[in-house]
């Protein structure tokens, strides 16, 4: 059993830094049909980046190192029991040495363990089989995309597409419309796996099943086959485009698989995954790991790769305390590099700042949605060890309240905030700035010290950190004039999806 903890501790370090060859060659392709200069180039030169980084150190590619689901199979006889427990010390231990974040949180307390261990955590399943070796692999998904997953109950009624029916052609648009209301808030392009049937936690099953299927296999029911390569097809000319900032591509992979169902029952189940598709997978037979799963085909080597950040709008540089008269100057498109303080904040402070005064003074400063690793040495010197954006929409409905309250003036983060926070940055005077969700490693090498922190008790992610960044660089995507890109993208992909109305199968 020591063995087979050492393997799945080497597991869980693998899929949380290094990508797997299929999904680098899915993200090698996108970023070849962006034209150059565009957001959506920029994002993806960001994003290739940062999987060069996380491999050099490896570090979690993403901050969010997700809930791990580990699927195994195994033979007749073999003490499921020991490994459950094998896998929950590998577990801690990479949480200890920074290559997970702590995610486990009591639903009803809200303290963090602080180990990844919890009730339920991590999801662990298993199947028997009459192989004589052991198959074990491993998905780390994160809440941003973990909250694009829907659920279509047939038949139903679809903005934009209209009636959904009990059919292949209603699945069809139930997928698609998956894929729009995800918009980039799961840190696309994405992956989406698609369960059609079963019940309401039996089809969400299906769907992540779908997600541990290599991005290049064929489907070998010719009908969802056909409708995997519609998908493709249709998704991408949708224009969301990467981080939703539009462009060629939208979606990166689709998967779909059907079981039986009850007759009063129909759903369509789509669990939606972001660029960061870490999932893994190892044979063993004695405990050491024999083969790696997910190694066919050719590797990109993003080394090569030319990986120039640049962006199409006008390049300003900020630095807090910002006036209100810079902000006022700044449109969205402009592309923002940020030099000095920044503090993070999410949830648990969010909540807090509605009722408290903040630990430190906010006027002019800015919040950035982040909940990072962060790792302490033996002098209790804390160090970054991934930082990249958070959803914000979760914070809408305290974020223009807190920002008049403290006079804080820009709020990085990524997937956009909604009306209520764009009206609250006319007033105020105000920005929102999209980072690139998922760059973890690129944004950690921004910051250049942790001067502070405070709220602890909430947990590490959750904490409020005080970070002096370098050159940190967001694109403004909703600014003080009343404007925003995510509202823009989502109207003309909306107008978009209304094409693809038509019967087609
Ligand atoms: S890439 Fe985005 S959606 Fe995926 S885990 Fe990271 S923050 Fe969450």
């Amino acid at each position: 059993m020591e063995k087979f903890q050492e393997s799945m501790y080497k597991l869980i370090v693998e899929t949380s830094t290094k990508l797997p060859k299929d999904v680098r060659r899915a993200i090698a392709k996108a970023k070849m049909r962006e034209n150059a200069g565009t957001r959506a180039a920029m994002s993806l030169a960001t994003i290739v980046q940062n999987i060069q980084m996380a491999d050099e150190n490896v570090s979690p590619i993403c901050q969010d190192t997700g809930l791990p689901t580990f699927k195994i199979k195994v033979p007749v006889g073999v003490n499921q029991m020991e490994m459950k427990e094998a896998i929950r010390r590998a577990i801690a231990q990479a949480t200890k040495d920074g290559k997970l974040r702590p995610n486990s949180v009591d639903s009803l307390t809200g303290e963090n363990s602080g180990d990844n261990l919890g009730i339920g955590l991590p999801v662990i399943k298993f199947e028997q089989w009459e192989k004589d070796y052991i198959d074990v692999r491993l998905i780390l998904k994160g809440g941003g995309c973990e909250n694009k997953n829907i659920q279509y109950s047939l038949p139903c009624e679809l903005e934009g597409l209209g009636r959904a029916g009990r059919d292949l052609d209603g699945i069809r648009k139930c997928i698609l419309h998956a894929v729009y209301q995800a918009q980039g808030q799961g840190c696309s392009a994405g992956f989406i796996g698609v369960g059609i049937g079963g019940d309401r936690s039996s089809g969400y099953d299906l769907a992540k099943e779908q997600l541990f299927r290599s991005v290049d296999d064929v489907n070998p029911n010719e009908d969802l086959r056909k409708l995997e390569e519609y998908i493709m097809e249709a998704a991408n000319k949708l224009g969301i485009g990467t981080m939703g900032f539009g462009g060629e591509t939208t979606l990166l992979g689709c998967k779909i698989g059907v079981m039986h169902r009850i007759p009063a029952s129909f759903f369509v189940s789509v669990a939606y995954n972001c660029w960061a598709f870490r999932r893994l997978g190892v044979i063993t037979r004695t405990g050491d790991i024999q083969e790696w799963l997910y190694q066919e085909g050719d590797d990109v080597d993003f080394q090569q790769e030319k990986t120039e950040v640049v962006g199409e709008g006008r390049e300003v540089v900020l630095e807090a305390p910002i006036t209100e008269e810079q902000i006022r100057s700044l449109k969205v498109g402009d592309v923002v590099r940020i030099n000095g303080m920044i503090y993070t904040g999410r949830d648990a402070i969010h909540k807090y700042l509605m009722d408290h005064d903040a630990p430190v003074d906010l006027n002019g400063q800015i919040i950035y949605h982040c909940g990072p690793v962060m790792l302490k040495d033996e002098n209790g010197k804390w160090h970054v060890k991934a930082a990249g954006p958070t959803t914000s929409i979760r914070e809408e409905p305290y974020q223009g309240e807190i920002m008049k309250k403290f006079g804080i003036r820009a709020v990085i983060g990524k997937g956009g905030m909604g009306a209520k926070t764009l009206a609250a940055l006319k007033e105020h005077g105000g920005v929102y700035l999209n980072a690139i969700g998922g760059a973890a490693q690129y944004y950690a090498d921004c910051i250049q010290s942790v001067e502070g922190v405070d709220f602890l008790e909430f947990g590490i992610p959750e904490a409020m950190w005080h970070l002096r960044v370098k050159d940190f660089t967001a694109v403004v995507t909703m600014d003080s004039h009343g404007n925003s890109l995510h509202e823009d993208v989502e109207k003309s992909s909306l107008e978009k999806l209304a094409q693809f109305k038509e019967r087609v199968f």
